[in-house]
C-alpha cells in the first residue's frame, strides 16, 4: 500500500520546522529517521494530512558526554551514531548496551534515538532505559522550550506527553553512578526483532552485597514503570547467582509484573521470561557494579 496523499514540509531550521507544525497541528507529524513512521504509513495505520521532515535541519545530531551532567543527544543523533560514541559509552554504558539490542544495523543508521524513545512503543528499548535511568526530553514549539522528565513522558503504548505541535530537540540522560552497575538482555525470536520480553535493570552494591535494585521491563508490565525490587534484594550477593534471592527476586518479578498473549507468545511463556531475565540480568547488574567500584578502587589506590 502507499500512503494517502499528504503535504511534505523540509524545514531548515528548527524555528522553521515549530512554525510550520503550529500552522498544521493536529493534522501535522514529525517525520525523523521514518523507520517506524513511514510503515506506519504505508500500511495507512496513520494518515496525517502534512508530514513535517526534520530531516534536513543542520547541526541537529549532537551528542555531549559529561560525567557531571550526563549525556546529551539531539533529535537527528541515530542509534548507530550515540551507539558508537565514546564519551556517552563512558559517561552512560547502559546506553550502546541498549542500543546493539534494538533492531538491525541498516535500520539503527537511519533511526534516531529520540524518535524511539517520543514514538513510546512498549517494545522498544530505549523508552525502558529512560524510564528507569531518568533523565528527560526538551521539547520546543513556537511556544518555546520546557522540559518533560522521563517518569511524565509516556502517556500509554505509543503515547507520549508530546502536545501536537511540539517537537523533541534532544534527550538527556544522568551519567552512571559509583557503585551502582547496570545491564539489560532479552529473549527475541531473532536477533534484531521486537523482544518478546526484555529487562534492564539498574543495582546498587556495597562491599559485594546488594543494596538498591531498580527494573524496567519491555514487552512486559505497565508501560514505563519502574519496578522497585530493593527491599527483595537487599543483602543479595553481587558475586554467587546461586543466592537465593535472585530465585525470589525473580518469583516476585514473575508474580507482578503482568503479560499478555499476542501471536508471538502466550502471557504464561512472558512471564517466565521475566522471572529468568530478572534473575540473570540483576545480577548481570550488581557485577557490573563490583566491576565499576573495582575500576575507581584501582584508579584511586584504594581511597574512595
Ligand atoms: C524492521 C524493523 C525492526 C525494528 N526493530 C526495533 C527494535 O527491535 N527495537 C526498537 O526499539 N525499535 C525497532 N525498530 C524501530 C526503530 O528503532 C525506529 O528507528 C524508531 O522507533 C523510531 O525512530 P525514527 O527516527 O525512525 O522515527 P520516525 O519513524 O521518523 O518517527 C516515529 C514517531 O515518532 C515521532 N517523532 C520522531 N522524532 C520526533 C521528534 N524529534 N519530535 C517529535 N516527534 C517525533 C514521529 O512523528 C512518529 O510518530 C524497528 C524498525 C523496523 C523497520
Amino acid at each position: 500500500m502507499k500512503p494517502s496523499p499528504l503535504t511534505y514540509h523540509r524545514p531548515r531550521s528548527i524555528d522553521e520546522a515549530c512554525e510550520i507544525l503550529a500552522r498544521v497541528a493536529p493534522e501535522g507529524k514529525v517525520l525523523a529517521g521514518g523507520q517506524s513512521l513511514i510503515p506506519l504509513l504505508s500500511m495507512r495505520l496513520a494518515a496525517p494530512a502534512h508530514l513535517v521532515d526534520i530531516g534536513s535541519i543542520p547541526r541537529f545530531d549532537t551528542v555531549s558526554a559529561s560525567s557531571e551532567l550526563g549525556v546529551t543527544f539531539d533529535a537527528l543523533t541515530t542509534h548507530a551514531d550515540l551507539e558508537a560514541h565514546a564519551g556517552a559509552a563512558q559517561v552512560q554504558p547502559l546506553l550502546g548496551r541498549a542500543l546493539r539490542l534494538v533492531a538491525h544495523p541498516t535500520i539503527r543508521n537511519r533511526g534516531t534515538t529520540v524518535g524511539s524513545i517520543v514514538h513510546a512503543d512498549p517494545s522498544a528499548e530505549m523508552p525502558a532505559v529512560l524510564a528507569l535511568l531518568g533523565g528527560s526530553v526538551t521539547v520546543r514549539s513556537i511556544r518555546g522550550a520546557r522540559q518533560i522528565r522521563a517518569g511524565e513522558l509516556f502517556a500509554g503504548p505509543l503515547e507520549s506527553t508530546l502536545e501536537t505541535d511540539e517537537i523533541a530537540t534532544s534527550v538527556t540522560v544522568p551519567p552512571a553512578r559509583p557503585g551502582t552497575g547496570t545491564a539489560i538482555d532479552e529473549i527475541a525470536r531473532r536477533h534484531g526483532d521486537y523482544a518478546l520480553v526484555g529487562v534492564a535493570a539498574q543495582v546498587e552494591v556495597d562491599d559485594g552485597a546488594v543494596v538498591s535494585a531498580r527494573m524496567t521491563y519491555i514487552s512486559a508490565g505497565e508501560f514505563g514503570r519502574v519496578v522497585d525490587l530493593g527491599d527483595t534484594l537487599r543483602g543479595a550477593s553481587a558475586h554467587d547467582a546461586r543466592d537465593p534471592l535472585w530465585q525470589t527476586a525473580a518469583e516476585e518479578a514473575r508474580d507482578s509484573v503482568e503479560t499478555e498473549s499476542d501471536i508471538h507468545a502466550t502471557a504464561r511463556y512472558r512471564s517466565q521470561l521475566v522471572a529468568a531475565l530478572t534473575g540473570r540480568v540483576g545480577f548481570a547488574a550488581a557485577q557490573d557494579a563490583v566491576r565499576d567500584a573495582t575500576r575507581v578502587s584501582a584508579q584511586t589506590g584504594g581511597q574512595r
